[in-house]
């Protein structure tokens, strides 16, 4: 049997970065929290790019000094329709300072970023760390259980669930997902180039997905290569001096010579979205709600806004005096994540369909889109404000 040893306000499940970011947020709001974050069992070598709102949050989180200093900034983006279509799209080039910000976001190793979020726990005054697993979850009216291994448990007003997209707290939650995988992958590597990136961040629109070039500090860059099934061996099989051949032709030479640093991941691509994010005293955060493919940097910039949203929801219902982890809370909740999340997912979705359809009125809907929205000004600094989580009103 197992004893009830602690009891929290709010449980942090999962040690990944959102997790991360969730704890430090309600511990900030003066709430007493435990986070659940188990060693991960293998480092993470993909980058992030932290865009707009992100950086507003990690700001007034105390956390945005240590990040910048690791991470490059993207002071321009560029758009390069690589397809060999009949109708393609024009090369255009969006520049932060048309919209008054010094660059639309930060790129930063994962590692980089875990290891900045882990220093910070320390410094919370409200935040008890545990590195183990939930294993059940036992929602009841007026409260929740999450059991660890070994027996003990801790009862909570709030669970926020940041265990990834297999997550159980959703599961207790009864919240179902639809499932859509697309018939692509990703891989992500990073490279060193010989010549500088200027940063600036260059998005290939190729038959098979986008192939996005992203800097990093120095003269290196991470690459998120969306292709389909059948080029995936072939990738996973090659040098690294052929790989990086190939890398350099696909992008015109633009970084000069390549070399892979490291080793390259592959992730099957796919769009899972929780059918609400939050129920029972449980709220989805970062891929327990939404996993969507990395296209436009979207995944876990969507997963900060998560975290900072139901650390203010329930810091707010605190000091009122309020039950943090009740209906009206959670579906404040999800109604304040729900249309920003949807917009996203189908909106990365699309583009990542779009890519592949040999439907002519797609690509001249594609081109058409990007010629107008590049050339009409105030369609271009909504363009790129939505791209930043902001919308076109600021
Ligand atoms: C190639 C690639 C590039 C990407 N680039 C970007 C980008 O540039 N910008 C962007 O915004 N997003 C990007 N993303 C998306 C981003 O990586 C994800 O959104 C983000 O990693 C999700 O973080 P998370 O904390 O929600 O989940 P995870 O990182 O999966 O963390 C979940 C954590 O929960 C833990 N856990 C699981 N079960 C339990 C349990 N029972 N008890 C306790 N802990 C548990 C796991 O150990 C893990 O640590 C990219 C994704 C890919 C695939």
């Amino acid at each position: 049997m197992s004893e009830d040893l602690k009891t929290s306000d709010a449980v942090v499940v999962g040690g990944g970065p959102v997790g991360l970011i969730a704890a430090i947020a309600l511990a900030c709001q003066g709430i007493a929290t435990t986070l659940l974050a188990p060693k991960p069992p293998h480092s993470d070598r993909r980058t992030t790019a932290l865009l707009g709102t992100s950086v507003d949050i990690l700001k007034a989180l105390g956390l945005w000094e240590a990040i910048e200093a690791k991470a490059a900034p993207l002071r321009k983006l560029r758009l390069v329709d690589g397809t060999r279509r009949l109708i393609r799209a024009p090369e255009v080039l969006f520049d932060a300072g048309e919209i008054g910000l010094e660059a639309f976001g930060y790129n930063i190793p994962n590692e980089e970023l875990l290891a900045v979020l882990r220093g910070a726990l320390a410094q919370q005054q409200n935040l008890r760390v545990l590195e183990q697993s939930a294993t059940r979850i036992t929602v009841s009216p007026d409260s929740v259980r999450v059991e660890l291994g070994g027996g003990a448990s801790i009862t909570a007003k709030l669970i926020v669930a940041a265990d990834g997209r297999n997550s159980i707290c959703r599961t207790a939650a009864d919240i179902r997902t639809s499932k859509r995988p697309l018939p692509q992958f990703a891989v992500a590597l990073n490279f060193t180039h010989s010549r500088p990136h200027n940063d600036i961040s260059t998005e290939f629109h190729t038959d098979s997905g986008p192939f996005t070039l992203v800097p990093m500090q120095g003269l290196r860059s991470s690459l998120v290569w969306v292709c389909k099934a059948n080029d995936v061996e072939r990738i996973r099989a090659a040098s690294d001096a052929d790989l990086a051949r190939e890398i350099e032709t696909k992008c015109h030479s633009l970084l000069g010579e390549v070399r892979i640093e490291g080793a390259r991941g592959i992730f099957p691509l796919g769009v899972e979205i929780a059918d609400r994010f939050a129920n029972k005293r449980i709220a989805l955060v970062g891929e327990s709600g939404h996993v969507i493919p990395p296209i436009g940097a979207q995944g876990l910039n969507l997963g900060i806004r998560d975290a900072d949203a139901i650390a203010r929801l329930a810091g707010d219902a605190s000091r009122e005096g309020n039950d943090m982890g009740s209906e009206a809370i959670l579906e404040a909740y999800d109604v304040e994540r729900r249309a920003d999340i949807r917009a996203r997912a189908a909106a990365v979705e699309m583009l990542g369909r779009s890519l592949l359809t040999d439907f002519l009125p797609v690509h001249l809907a594609r081109g058409i889109g990007l010629e107008i929205a590049s050339r009409v000004p105030f369609l271009r600094r909504g363009l790129m404000q939505s791209g930043l989580g902001k919308t076109a009103n600021g």
